[in-house]
């Protein structure tokens, strides 16, 4: 597990656009953490570290956006889903088996259904309104040099 301090929102989007950069087609990246802590920030800055120029929203009224990069980038968001059917419905499994780099907002609610190579980036607020902290576990050898760039930002305190 690595974790990671920001202590703004800019901050956050460079974290972002640093993990975009280091992505790789067919990379699941899970993110959870309360409304408002930060998930959509970091995917923003991660899609435009893949080189999306497009101005990106949150899909949670249509579960899924996807944009052109580097490569291409699925983004969903699965906080209004009541059943986990609803993802097979739009595509689910070709989206997971895709060349795509895929990331999901809440993907604990879709736990069960999870591809098992992914990371996972369970996110904070800390005591004090900017600050944030970045809790990220990858379960498979694909993100070996992710996590080695990654860990030159973590936070050692305590
Ligand atoms: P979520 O998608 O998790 O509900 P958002 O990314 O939509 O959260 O909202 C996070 C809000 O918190 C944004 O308004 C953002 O500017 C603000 N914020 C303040 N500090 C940070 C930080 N360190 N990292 C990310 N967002 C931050
Ligand atoms: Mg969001």
């Amino acid at each position: 597990m690595i974790r990671i301090i920001t202590e703004s929102t800019e901050q956050t989007e460079r974290l972002g656009k640093l993990i975009g950069s280091l992505l790789n087609s067919g990379d699941i990246i899970c993110l959870d953490g309360d409304l408002g802590a930060g998930k959509t920030t970091l995917t923003k800055s991660i899609v435009k570290g893949l080189g999306v120029d497009e101005y990106v929203t949150s899909p949670t009224f249509t579960i899924v956006n996807e944009y052109e990069g580097k490569v291409h980038v699925n983004h969903f968001d699965v906080y209004r889903i009541s059943d986990v059917d609803e993802m097979y419905d739009i595509g689910y499994d070709e989206y997971m088996d895709s060349e795509s780099v895929n990331i999901i907002e809440w993907s604990s609610i879709i736990k069960e259904i999870l591809p098992e190579d992914r990371i996972e980036i369970n996110i904070e607020r800390l005591e004090k309104d900017n600050k944030r902290k970045f809790n990220i576990n990858s379960i498979g050898e694909r993100y070996k040099d992710l996590v080695e760039e990654l860990k030159k930002y973590e936070d050692t305190s305590n």
